[in-house]
């Protein structure tokens, strides 16, 4: 059953450039009425207005708007985002079908964390977990990640990951710093390294039947992201929300996040600063205060300084 998803939200500046840099390659040669382009990226067609209005059309909308309003959220720190389309066929689809062939199998899954928080690294997780392990795995409730807190979390990891043969990559505030641009945004940092841990682990790993990604792009989009890198692994099953699907992406996803906790809180102590999660104004507020006791530059090494957040705790001290 085909569903129509449309998504749309206002465009700053900078993502409107950004899109239109990245989306150059399939923008249509005819443009509708007060459109700037209108571009096809698999089964979505992108339409950009002249007012910003952007808006994401077709069954996968959803995945492919994804990428844009993380973006435009750390360039203009918040967006206000609309969906419409056919929502009755949406919410039939919340209850989404696990396929049991898969989720019983022995499988690779990979996952990140971070990518939203102003404050701290990112992190990757390749999890292995074997035919084997899936009852124990459900046992102790790796089921349901999503729901644990981080108390929950730094409580059941320990319990599963010397069971759990993983690879985790974290990547510093700053190589991140560093390595941003138009050429290497979010998109390609993350594919750069769930590639990464899923070669490492995929080569200790023999008997694996599945390598599950939890889904961050159509998966013409991730390969693209890896068209210059060697030792790409190929043989990838995507899931959007594989966390709650499959064990090995609630193992990856919960080993990210406990590494992911456990590096925030060395940051948060280091500073003697309580670090708040996320992009908002609290984190604006402590940013100010950091900036004040130890210089601009201390950001650097423990801030993802593209967000927005940067520039209102800029402006704030120009004051
Ligand atoms: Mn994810």
């Amino acid at each position: 059953m085909q569903k129509n998803n449309v998504i749309s939200f206002v465009a700053s500046d900078k993502t409107q450039k950004m899109m239109s840099e990245e989306l150059n390659w399939c923008m249509r040669d005819k443009t509708p009425q007060y459109a700037k382009w209108q571009a096809k990226d698999g089964d979505t067609v992108i339409t950009l207005y002249e007012s910003g209005k952007v808006v994401f059309q077709g069954k996968d909308a959803d995945l492919a708007s994804d990428f844009w309003i993380t973006t435009e959220k750390i360039n203009s720190g918040k967006v206000d985002v609309k969906n419409s389309g056919d929502k009755k066929e949406t919410k039939k689809e919340k209850k989404e079908y696990v396929n049991p062939r898969i989720y019983n199998s022995s499988s690779i899954g990979s996952d990140e964390v971070g990518t939203g928080d102003y404050f701290g690294p990112i992190v990757v997780t390749a999890a292995y977990v074997s035919k084997d392990n899936i009852e124990f795995l459900e046992n102790i409730g790796v089921k349901d990640s999503k729901k644990l807190n981080d108390d929950q979390i730094l409580e059941i990891v320990p319990k599963f990951i010397k069971q759990i043969p993983y690879e985790s990559m974290i990547l510093t505030n700053k190589e991140y710093n560093d390595s941003y641009s138009i050429d290497l945004n979010m998109n390609k940092i993350k594919a750069l390294l769930h590639n990464k841990v899923l070669y490492k682990l995929s080569n200790q790993i023999k008997d694996y039947e599945y390598i599950i990604v939890d889904q961050f792009a159509e998966s013409y989009v991730y390969f693209n992201y890896l068209k210059q890198s060697s030792n790409v692994v190929r043989n990838i099953t995507f899931f959007t929300k594989g966390e709650d699907k499959h064990l090995s992406v609630a193992c990856a996803s919960l080993i990210s996040r406990y590494i992911f906790i456990n590096e925030f809180n060395k940051l948060s102590k280091s500073l003697n600063i309580i670090l708040p999660k996320g992009a908002s104004n609290l984190v604006d507020e402590v940013g100010k205060t950091i900036v004040k006791k130890y210089g601009y530059d201390k950001l650097k090494e423990i801030a993802k300084l593209n967000f927005k957040n940067t520039e209102k705790i800029k402006e704030s001290l120009d004051k």
